[in-house]
Order: structure tokens, then sequence, then C-alpha cells
């Protein structure tokens, strides 16, 4: 049987080419369009109607919001870069490998080479697999709307699913980094090796001084309505000694922190039991340096 071809909903089309001529389009539209970045999220709602905007604005043409630059202590990566030239910069790789482990796994190379950091953020699944890495990282994103912009750290950014904190005008500019003194990973189960979406995901972030956890941050992705971070497991672990023993038993708290739901890819009970078993790998990597 041929797949039904269902054109897309009609809609007014922009392509301001300066964020200041976006923003008022914004502004205008007072919370009735949609901002177009890779379209890998939004081209697939608009063809199943998921969403009908009055509008698209199209970014792709403000080159000022495609950059990777560290200043100011940070990393700042704008909200149009692709997620493949951030996986291969040399400075994200320094300051940031949990992200760019996050990237190296998610979907495809051709979906990779349109699909941005902002537009994975804004979507607000609840298995968005950069979420989990740059919530390690303690991430904030720039807002910003024709009236000013604001600085929001990501752990206060998503509301639930497909749901933030970014109102109808504004535009999401850059994601911002601060330099990390410890180590990152990710690691993502999915049901196969490649181009799948996560079963359950895991990021973790450790500074370590003489034999102690003196900062640890665990997050985790599709096993709640956002991606969260573990705060019981963290909390368990800071200033405690680095042990198999300590992260064992801390890392079973992920259980109380996350609720998933069952549904096509996995069962509540397995996401629970194996995010369990990502934390207790991923607490390893960053404490002890185990692959
Ligand atoms: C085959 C396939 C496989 C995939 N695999 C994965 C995977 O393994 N892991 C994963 O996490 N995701 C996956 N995705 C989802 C998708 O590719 C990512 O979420 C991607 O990063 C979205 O970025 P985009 O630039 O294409 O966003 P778009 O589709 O352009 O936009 C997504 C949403 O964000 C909004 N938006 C975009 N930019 C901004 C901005 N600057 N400010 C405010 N709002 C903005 C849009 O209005 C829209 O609502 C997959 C998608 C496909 C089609």
């Amino acid at each position: 049987m041929e797949a039904e071809v269902r054109p897309l909903p009609r809609f007014e089309y922009f392509s301001p080419s300066s964020l200041s001529e976006a923003l008022k389009l914004m502004k205008d539209y007072q919370g009735k369009a949609r901002l177009l970045a890779g379209g890998t999220d939004l081209v697939i709602k608009l063809k199943k109607r998921a969403v009908i905007p009055e509008a698209v604005i199209d970014l792709n043409k403000i080159a000022a919001l495609s950059f990777i630059k560290f200043a100011g202590g940070s990393l700042h990566i704008g909200a149009l870069t692709r997620l493949t030239e951030i996986k291969d910069s040399p400075v994200v790789k320094e300051k940031a490998p949990a992200l760019v482990e996050a990237i190296s796994v998610m979907a495809s190379t051709q979906i990779r080479n349109r699909a941005t950091l902002a537009g994975n953020l804004c979507n607000a699944s609840p298995a968005a697999d950069t979420a989990p890495a740059l919530l390690v990282l303690d991430a904030s994103v720039k807002l910003q709307s024709a009236d000013g912009d604001r600085i929001v750290p990501l752990a206060q950014f998503f509301m639930g699913p497909e749901q933030t904190v970014r109102k109808p005008g504004e535009i999401m500019t850059e994601i911002i980094v601060p330099e990390p003194k410890g180590s990152s990973t990710f690691i993502k189960l999915g049901r196969r090796k490649a181009f799948t979406l996560s079963v359950a995901a895991v990021a973790a972030y450790a500074q370590v001084s003489k034999g102690k956890f003196t900062e640890v941050r665990v997050a985790m992705g599709a096993v709640a309505p956002t991606p969260l971070r573990a705060e019981k497991v963290e909390k368990a672990l800071k200033g405690k000694e680095v042990s198999e023993e300590n992260i064992a038993k801390a890392s079973a708290l992920v259980k109380i922190d996350c609720c998933p739901i069952t549904d096509v890819r996995a069962s509540a009970e397995y996401r629970t039991e194996v995010s369990a078993v990502l934390a207790k790998r991923a607490l390893r990597k960053v404490s002890m340096g185990e692959k």
C-alpha cells in the first residue's frame, strides 16, 4: 500500500535576513507563528497537522545565529548552528564532551547536517538527547524578544512534553555552557545502536578531589515528562568518597527521581531499571575514568 502524501497546510512564509526582522514578525503574529530551523521536527508536525500556524518564520538566512565561540569563561553556541558543526568543533569537544557524545548518537548524518541544538531544546521532547548532556553541564539558554532578552538556566526551561517557559514572541538565540572543571559523559540506550530515539538516556558530570565527589550532576532523558536532573542521586554522592559501593547505592536512587511511561519503545519498569544501570556506568566513567 502506498503511503498517503499529504501537502503542508496553508501558512504565510517569511524568510527574514536579520534577527530584528524575525523578532518583529514574532511580535506581530502574537504566538501564531512557528520558527523553522532545520525543520526535522517541525515539517513532520506540519504534515501531520499536529501544528497549523498562521505563519512560518524561517531562520535560515540569519547568519548571525550560527556560531560557536568561547568567551568570558563560557562556550556560546548560536541557535542555528547545525549539530554536525557542533559535534566536529574542537572547542566543544574540549569544553563539553557530554554534548558531543549526545549528538554523536542522535539521528543520522543527514539529520545532523540540518538539525540545530535550539530546535532540539525548543521542540521539548522528553527524549531530546542534547538536554541531559546540557543539564549536567549546567547550561543556560538566551531567549530574545522584540522587548529585550533573558537568560534561563536549562534546568528551569522545560515544563512538560512540548512545553517550555519560552514566551510566544521569544526566539532562542544561543546556548551558553560554563567552562566545566570536571568530567562529563552521556550514555543512550535505544532499540538499535544507531538512528533510534532513546529508550532511556543518562548524562553525568563529576569533580573529584582527594578521592571525594566535590560536585556531581546527573540528568536523565526519556524517563519523565521532561528531561530532568536526578537530584536524589546527586545529594547522595556529594562529599562522599568515590567508591563502587557509594556509586551503586546512589545510582539506585534514580528510580525515585524518574517517572517514565510505557510506550512502543519500552515499558515504564524497564526504563526505570535501565536508568539506574546507565547512571552507575556514567558515574563510574566520570569519577573513575572507566570506559
Ligand atoms: C528520522 C529522525 C530521527 C531523529 N532522531 C533523534 C534522536 O536520536 N534524538 C533526538 O533528540 N532527536 C531526534 N530527532 C528529532 C530532531 O531531529 C531534533 O529534535 C532536532 O535537533 C530538531 O532541530 P531542528 O533544527 O530540525 O528543529 P525544527 O524542526 O526546525 O524546530 C523544532 C521546534 O523548535 C522550534 N524552534 C527551532 N528553532 C528555534 C529557536 N531558535 N527559538 C525558538 N524555537 C525554535 C520550532 O518552531 C519547532 O517548534 C529525529 C528526527 C528525525 C526526523
